[in-house]
């Protein structure tokens, strides 16, 4: 629990948090957050996903006990604090809602319609966006003041690092709210202005989109792009291959915003990305992407 003062005199509790979206980000979210202590009330459309991303936290908290860094204790504790809902309204009573649906703004500018109208005044709203303008989105709230990004990286439970962006709005209660909240979880702070994609993917995407041209214009296969950039770069993961992990979708669109934000050539999607997006080739979460994930091993698409 944190006590942060909101409005300069009122202090409000983060006991209860609200995640909006339990794909890949929201349910690694949800998982840190009830680790941390904090009861969790994880929100989706789809119930289906909603199930599997139950099924994932439970399978991630698991690995995490068996691999000693956490105890059998704290993962039933954790998973006790995670309750799954369907309908926005079960969202009403928590502190902090931190909002991760799919990349596209104008699903995240229904969902803060919807939320505002049943949160309390006091709440604040988080959005976990990769690119989209804070400021644009706090201004389809009610609470412009209280709205900030919270931008977590993938995989969530492993990555050390959180980007916090201001929108022009946002007071410093909302900010230092935030700051609290965050390192509660265990994760460092980069604090990002509002510019399009902030800091990691405003380096990151260019990087995975010119891997991309790469390809498209068949400097090298996927296989020989990766290993390039593995062995003669030292990534951890090739670009191609990050790019799988991270969705085709949510790159497609982090670059589309860049393209828009930044109007500059530079930043032009590369048209194969556009042409597996179109596929429905969208990395693992559909099992095909840059490589095919459906065999014992990936194996390269191109
Ligand atoms: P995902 O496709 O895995 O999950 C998106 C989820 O949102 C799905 O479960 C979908 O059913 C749900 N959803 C769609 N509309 C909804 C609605 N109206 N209400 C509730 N849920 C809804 O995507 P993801 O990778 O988890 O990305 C989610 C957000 O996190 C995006 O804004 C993305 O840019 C951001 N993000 C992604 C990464 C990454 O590496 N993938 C990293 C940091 C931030």
């Amino acid at each position: 629990m944190c006590a942060v003062p909101v409005d300069g005199n009122m202090a409000v509790m983060i006991k209860k948090i609200g995640v909006i979206g339990s794909g890949q980000m929201g349910n690694g979210i949800a998982h840190v957050v009830a680790l941390a202590g904090f009861n969790v009330v994880l929100n989706d459309v789809s119930l289906d996903r909603l199930k599997s991303a139950m099924a994932t936290i439970n399978g991630n908290l698991s690995r995490q006990v068996a691999k000693k860094i956490i105890t059998e204790d704290a993962r039933k504790q954790a998973l006790d604090r995670i309750s799954s809902a369907d309908s926005i309204d079960e969202l009403a009573d928590c502190d902090l809602v931190i909002e991760s649906a799919v990349e596209k703004e104008e699903v995240k500018r229904k969902i803060f319609h919807d939320i505002c109208a049943v949160l309390k005044p006091e709440a604040i709203i988080a959005s976990n966006t990769s690119s989209i303008s804070i400021t644009r989105l706090a201004a389809s709230t009610d609470r412009p003041e209280r709205f900030i990004g919270i931008h977590f990286m993938n995989p969530v439970p492993v990555m050390e690092l959180v980007e916090l962006i201001r929108g022009i709005a946002t007071d410093d209660a909302t900010f230092d709210a935030a700051k609290e909240f965050v390192t509660r979880l265990g994760k460092q702070i980069a604090v990002s202005e509002d510019f399009p994609a902030f800091i990691v993917n405003r380096i990151l995407l260019p990087m995975i989109n010119e891997a991309i041209y790469t390809l498209y214009e068949g400097v090298g296969n996927v296989e020989a792009i990766d290993k390039a950039m593995k062995l003669g770069a030292h990534h951890p993961m090739g670009p191609l291959e990050l790019a799988d992990f991270i969705g085709l979708d949510t790159c497609l669109s982090i670059m589309q915003v860049l393209h828009e934000g930044l109007a500059d050539s530079k930043y032009r999607p590369c048209p194969l990305l556009v042409k597996y997006v179109e596929a429905g080739w969208l990395g693992r979460k559909t099992h095909r992407g840059f490589y095919d994930y459906r065999g014992d091993k990936p194996v390269p698409t191109r």
